[in-house]
């Protein structure tokens, strides 16, 4: 069946729980886009450009025909502009290769001095950001997209070192966290300029295999709270990415309130939420839920396999969401970002897309 709303409608009436012509897809394909831009461009190039970085995501609509563009780049943004070494590979996901705090000090001195948000990588997703809305903005519903000041400690520390820290210099970590939080309000402000829709939040932490609800709560959670309300107050849709397994959802869902929650689904870890759970639980009910395809897909299956995978999908979703009495708070998407690696089929980026436009329709008896 052919689309009958726009791209826009469609999203505001999932955001209302409003009927749709079908439900809204968007693999997360970020890095991957700069494949469709007519220069090669390699991933180092795309990620430490501006409007190359834009371009990508305007060649991504055009090829794909999303219902969202959320300008995901990569989690060593906010570190490497803090000091990080960042190893960048020419065509794959840069990383931290020298964290910048190396003694329980360096928690109270390194993120004293913010960044600037208009300079380095934060500058390029800023600013980059800013140009792909100002180029479909109006057909699509657009994102920014920012790492939490617990996200940003850990890639700029070290995770396991951020968490043996915890417990051992309490007070040097919440410094930090403290001064991190100003840095993304700051981020806030930069992104509230580029006038997207929304602006969604990696808070990857909220995770019962990291952390318990005691220690999210102290080390992120009430530094989240204040970023939270400041992105609304800035005229943005408060948004959540959270690819754990084991996601804190009463917390990011049902206490924080986000209007879009995107997650994965590990089948094969216990107690992880499948897209059912999910919604017959309620977590549905106000939010619209983004999930679960499993990132690997994208490189691994083949282009028959990942439309089966779709269709499953959508059969339990609209099973659960029918017996909720929901009509569209669902999202098709990955669990993650789709890999930028040249190894992944942009034909199954496609295939889900295209499977969601046949089969997404809803119809409850
Ligand atoms: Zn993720």
């Amino acid at each position: 069946m052919s689309d009958r709303m726009t791209h826009i409608e469609r999203v505001v009436n999932s955001l209302q729980n409003k009927p749709v012509d079908r439900i809204t897809a968007y693999p997360i394909a970020c890095g991957v886009q700069r494949r469709l831009l007519s220069t090669p461009t390699t991933y180092a190039e795309w990620c430490s450009d501006p409007r190359k970085y834009a371009e990508a995501f305007v060649a991504g609509q055009r090829a794909m025909d999303y219902d969202f563009a959320i300008g995901l780049m990569d989690l060593s943004v906010c570190a490497g502009d803090y000091g990080a070494g960042v190893r960048f590979d020419e065509q794959n996901t840069p990383f931290v290769v020298d964290p910048v705090v190396k003694s329980p000090q360096d928690y109270e001195t390194k993120f004293a001095n913010m960044p600037n948000p208009k300079k380095g990588r934060s500058g390029v997703i800023t600013e980059g950001t800013k140009i792909f809305v100002d180029k479909i903005g109006k057909e699509v519903i657009t994102a920014g997209f920012l790492e939490g000041p617990l996200l940003i400690l850990t890639q700029s520390a070290g995770a396991e070192k951020v968490f043996m820290d915890m417990y051992n210099h309490r007070s040097a970590v919440h410094k930090a966290l403290a001064d991190i939080t100003r840095f993304d309000a700051a981020m806030v402000e930069e992104f509230g300029n580029a006038k997207p829709a929304g602006l969604v939040w990696d808070y990857l932490w909220g995770s019962y295999s990291c952390l318990g609800d005691k220690e999210y709560e102290e080390f992120e959670a009430k530094y989240a709270r204040e970023l939270n309300a400041l992105t609304q107050e800035k005229g943005m849709a408060f948004c959540i990415h959270n690819c754990a397994d084991l996601p804190h959802l009463d917390t990011q869902i049902k206490a924080f309130k986000p209007a879009i929650y995107s997650m994965a689904w590990y089948p094969l870890i216990p107690g992880s939420p499948s897209a059912k759970e999910t919604i017959m639980k309620g977590y549905a009910d106000n939010c619209l839920v983004a999930g679960n395809i499993d990132p690997q897909a994208f490189v691994r299956f083949s282009t028959e396999k990942i439309e089966k995978t779709t269709m499953n999908l959508l059969q339990e979703v609209k099973t659960a969401m029918c017996a909720k009495g929901l009509h569209s708070r669902y999202c098709v998407a990955s669990g993650c970002e789709v890999p930028p690696a040249l190894a992944t089929k942009l034909e199954n980026i496609k295939a889900v897309v295209d499977t969601t436009k046949k089969y997404g329709q809803i119809e409850c008896n």
